[in-house]
């Protein structure tokens, strides 16, 4: 059964309807696909898009039955319950696998998993408790502590200097399963989005230079300003770590640009397309969202060549006025290479993800230079 192709107007299905949700449910939908959403918010994002909402949580017996009808699910999101995984996956095609995104789940097996592959990881220590503070811990200041679960954009991690700043961030996190990592001499960062099927069948994004402005992720900059050595290194690690795992879907790998050498040592991966792959969508050959969708109906993944240098840029919550005031978005629209996503949230939260653009220019640092100034303008 694996390896029937699944083909329009099947019924597909993914947990989670955030916008990576909505952005898979528009290539679906786009291709003649139906598509369920499962997600307990009444305004999720891809629910717009989606044939059919379960408005439910994600442990929901009845939802996940009704889910489990689909031919074919997936996932927008790594925290996912592993038991509701392997529920689904005892009634149909689930990728990736409940076993990939429990990597993914937790940094401590993650940065494990990682070596075993062969690959670098920044210097770490697994800190469950206070007595795992010692001499081994010394060696890795300054660092970083991080929460081993449910972490993202920067949340759940403070720096450390000493040994006794390290002993009151592990208290601050509440004493949770945490890994130290020391700081590592950081030139930049990247991101790698492989598409694989099996084996044969494994196609790799061109790194995206991703900018991050306070933890959240500002601008993805594509081709990457690094060589074509290290550009050719990367795809080749994330490919290795896909492979590793023996992946089916969208896997998103991030890496950290280390040194006068450039060394690359991967940060944590994602077992779903990436934000810093968004620019595929307006960009290149096919996005990462239509990979998602034939990773899944067990279809080969389709050509990832980028059709033109980039820029994408997210837009938060924060360009909105005190009270709900539109952006400015004429300039933005007004740009002839400019696209528009918006991912038809409120803009209540500060720091919450509206939407993003990707701005087409003749070359990286020329794309940079307008995403700026466009984003300047909202
Ligand atoms: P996101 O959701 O954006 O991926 P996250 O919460 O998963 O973030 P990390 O990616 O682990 O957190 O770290 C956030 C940022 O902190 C990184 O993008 C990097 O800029 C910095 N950082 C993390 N670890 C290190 C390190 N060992 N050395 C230097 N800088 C680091
Ligand atoms: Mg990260």
């Amino acid at each position: 059964m694996q390896n029937t192709p699944i083909l329009p107007p099947a019924m597909l299905g993914i947990l989670g309807g955030g916008q990576l949700g909505r952005m898979f449910a528009v290539a679906a939908k786009t291709m003649g696909y139906r598509v369920t959403v499962l997600d307990p918010d009444p305004n999720a994002p891809a629910a717009e898009f989606a044939d059919r909402h379960l408005c439910a949580p994600f442990d929901d017996e009845t939802a996940l039955s009704e889910l489990a009808q689909c031919a074919a699910v997936t996932t927008e999101f790594e925290n996912v319950n592993a038991d509701a995984m392997h529920f689904l996956a005892q009634h149909t095609r689930v990728s990736p696998s409940g076993d990939c995104v429990a990597v993914a789940q937790n940094r401590i097996q993650e940065k494990a998993w990682i070596q075993k592959a062969g690959l670098q990881t920044a210097p770490y220590q697994a800190v469950c408790k206070p007595e795992d503070i010692g001499e081994a811990s010394a060696a890795l200041l300054p660092g970083i502590l991080k929460t081993a679960t449910l972490g993202y954009d920067g949340k759940g991690q403070i720096r450390v200097k000493t040994p006794a700043e390290l002993k009151a961030a592990f208290a601050e996190l509440g004493g949770v399963a945490c890994v130290l990592e020391k700081m590592v001499d950081l030139r930049g960062e990247i991101s790698v989005v492989v598409c694989r099927l099996n084996s044969e069948n494994v196609q790799t994004f061109d790194p995206a230079e991703n900018i991050h402005e306070n933890g959240i992720l500002a601008y993805s900059i594509v081709p990457a300003r690094l060589s074509a050595d290290i550009q050719q290194q990367a795809r080749q690690m994330a490919r290795r770590l896909a492979d590793e795992l023996d992946y089916v879907g969208v896997l998103a790998v991030e890496m950290f640009v280390v040194g006068d050498t450039h060394e690359l040592v991967v940060n944590e991966i994602a077992p779903r397309p990436h934000n810093s792959g968004h620019h595929t969508i307006d960009a290149c050959a096919a996005n990462q969202f239509q990979q998602q969708v034939r990773l899944m109906c067990g279809l080969p993944p389709a050509d990832t060549r980028l059709l033109s240098a980039c820029c994408m840029a997210n837009i938060l919550s924060d360009v909105w006025g005190a009270n709900g005031e539109e952006p400015n978005w004429l300039p933005l629209q007004n740009h002839p290479a400019a696209h528009l996503h918006q991912y038809g949230k409120k803009a209540a939260r500060k720091g919450r993800k509206m939407g993003h653009f990707t701005v087409l220019a003749a070359d990286a640092d020329a794309a940079f230079e307008s995403a700026k100034m466009l984003h300047g303008s909202l």
